[in-house]
């Protein structure tokens, strides 16, 4: 009788206990699905490595509108090394060996870039100011050498030299070979806005390590991968990047890459 009678009591009246913490789970998902949007602020998302590209595997392996979806600030490359990619304000750009700025679909492979979704910690108003300035005065621009930054640059340039690589075919050469003949340009008395990273010594052989900056004019006609700049004024944005992730390629010639060399050297004259 009493066996029957404790079986015929609901459930919930039985083990009230189990029931708070499920509706506690339930409501500590839902929150997590509310602030997903923002969640990706401080995270710098890369597709594949570095020593890839120096090795020559330039084959794309990750759609960029995929990508967009993690951020809206970014550089990289295209599939066959076909130019020179910036992402600003979740648009997408192009600037092709020919100068041309091109707005390509999403639906564009990279073999090798870098986004996040950009948030300004720290801004700063600059006067005259030259790469060279730059990086010997770092310290007075960035907290440490020992953290990841997004890099925003805007004002008046004097002058910018960049360079953009024309579209490459099998059996590709080495990222050297390549930029050994590289097109460069320069533009006088422009406007425009630097978009690009830094990254600490110790991911040598991941991505470029120190700055790396690419260049689109205000007009939005030209640009490319930054190798020289002289600022009249401007202002320039750091986000703090503390969060590091690494999309690794999941089939194709990455697989059969050799990662075993130092190719620090030959990143150094390229970037130089
Ligand atoms: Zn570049």
């Amino acid at each position: 009788m009493s066996f029957r009678s404790e079986t015929i009591v609901p459930i919930y009246k039985q083990i009230p206990i189990l029931f708070i913490p499920l509706v506690l789970l339930w409501s500590c998902n839902n929150s997590g699905r509310e602030h997903s949007k923002e969640s990706n602020q401080g995270i710098l998302f890369q597709v594949s490595v570095i020593d890839a590209l120096l090795q020559g595997l330039f084959d794309g392996v990750y759609p960029v509108d995929k990508m967009m979806e993690k951020g809206d600030f970014g550089i990289g490359t295209f599939h066959a090394l076909n130019g020179e990619m910036i992402i600003l304000n979740d648009t997408l750009f192009q600037v092709v060996s020919s100068g041309e700025v091109n707005m390509p679909s999403g639906n564009i492979l990279t073999p090798f870039a870098v986004i996040t979704e950009f948030k300004s910690d720290k801004q700063i108003s600059l006067g005259e100011l030259s790469f060279d300035s730059l990086k010997n005065s770092f310290s007075q621009y960035f907290p440490t050498p020992n953290m990841f930054y997004a890099i925003k640059m805007q004002g008046e340039f004097r002058r910018v030299r960049t360079r953009s690589v024309p579209e490459q075919s099998k059996p590709y050469p080495t990222l050297a070979e390549v930029a050994a003949v590289q097109p460069e340009f320069t533009f006088e008395n422009v406007e425009g806005v630097i978009v690009g990273f830094y990254c600490p010594h110790f991911v040598k052989g991941i991505n470029v390590t120190g700055l790396h900056l690419h260049f689109l004019t205000g007009d939005r006609k030209g640009g490319g991968h930054l190798l020289d700049f002289e600022m009249k004024s401007g202002s320039m944005e750091i986000g703090y990047l503390p969060d590091f992730r690494l999309l690794l390629p999941e089939e194709g010639d990455f697989f059969e890459g050799d990662f075993t060399k130092d190719r620090t050297k030959e990143l150094e004259k390229i970037e130089n």
